[in-house]
């Protein structure tokens, strides 16, 4: 974030998913953001995001600069990524499936994919991590609606990345024009707006809106959407329990504390620790 200032940003007016102008504004973050919910379609979202020069500087370098600057959440990340390919891998037999992932970093979760079979290809914003994923995949690099693919898809990916794509919608409908019959969309790892951890803990939630994380979804949202592209409601998931991030005990004693200092109208001014329905996984098919 240090190396970003005022003129790498720019306002956002409408609801960028419905295109509404009213809204309510649940937060302001200390980069002068409001973060709202649109009343008509419930997006939560920044209305001060990066512009063309400030989304370059900050992905080119996200992979140092942030992903892999700490150990330890990068060891959790690799126990994270295991867990969620498990859970699509008993929904889709990978052997010589054409996989595609959206925004796949330094393609570290394509990594499990290749390993079952599968022929696996990304697209990646950042250079660093591009280049970085270069190395073993064919990536696309660049804005994935501008980017020309050619083929067909069995299974795409979003896994922790939705909530960058600067226009959401025109990425899903992408992804489901690229997908084969019955191909599978899998977006996981995307912050839940709707959830009780975000509600309560506004920018102090695990992963807040902010002007570099522009967006909260929920599933209804969504599904609503995919719906209208032609695709279904698989099945949908949010882990918490399996998760390497989990301390039962503590959390719902974090949470509790949270629910007491809402009732008591303080200020929440710690974390959110990792919860029930905090991390949305969805799963769609084309029909
Ligand atoms: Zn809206």
């Amino acid at each position: 974030m240090n190396r970003l200032d005022e003129t790498h940003f720019k306002r956002v007016e409408k609801c960028p998913w419905c295109g509404g102008n009213e809204k309510r504004i649940l937060y302001k973050n200390q980069y002068d953001a409001c973060i709202q919910e649109c009343n008509h379609c419930k997006l939560v979202y920044s209305d001060k995001i990066l512009n063309e020069q400030g989304l370059e500087i900050y992905w080119n370098s996200y992979l140092s600069q942030v992903q892999n600057k700490d150990t330890l959440l990068t060891q959790k990340r690799m126990e994270m990524y295991d867990i969620e390919f498990q859970f699509i891998s008993r929904l889709i037999d990978l052997k010589d499936k054409e996989v595609l992932d959206i925004g796949c970093g330094s393609g570290a979760f394509l990594g499990f994919f290749e390993d079952a079979g599968a022929n696996c290809y990304g697209v990646e914003y950042g250079d660093e991590a591009s280049k970085e994923a270069e190395k073993r995949f064919k990536i696309w690099k660049g804005e994935f609606p501008k980017i020309e693919i050619e083929g067909k898809f069995d299974l795409i990916i979003f896994r922790g990345s939705l909530q960058y794509c600067i226009n959401p919608k025109q990425y899903l409908k992408k992804a489901m024009e690229l997908l084969n019959k019955d191909g599978i969309l899998f977006i996981t790892s995307s912050p839940n707006a709707q959830s009780l951890c975000f509600k309560l803990f506004k920018e102090n939630f695990t992963l807040p809106v902010s002007v570099t994380d522009y967006y909260g979804f929920s599933e209804p949202l969504i599904t609503d959407y995919i719906k209208m592209l032609g695709g279904r409601l698989l099945c949908y998931h949010y882990f918490y329990e399996e998760t390497p991030y989990a301390d039962m005990e503590e959390d719902i004693m974090t949470v509790a504390k949270a629910i007491e200092y809402f009732r008591k109208n303080l200020k929440i001014d710690f974390k959110a620790p990792a919860f029930y329905d905090n991390m949305l996984t969805l799963v769609y098919q084309k029909s």
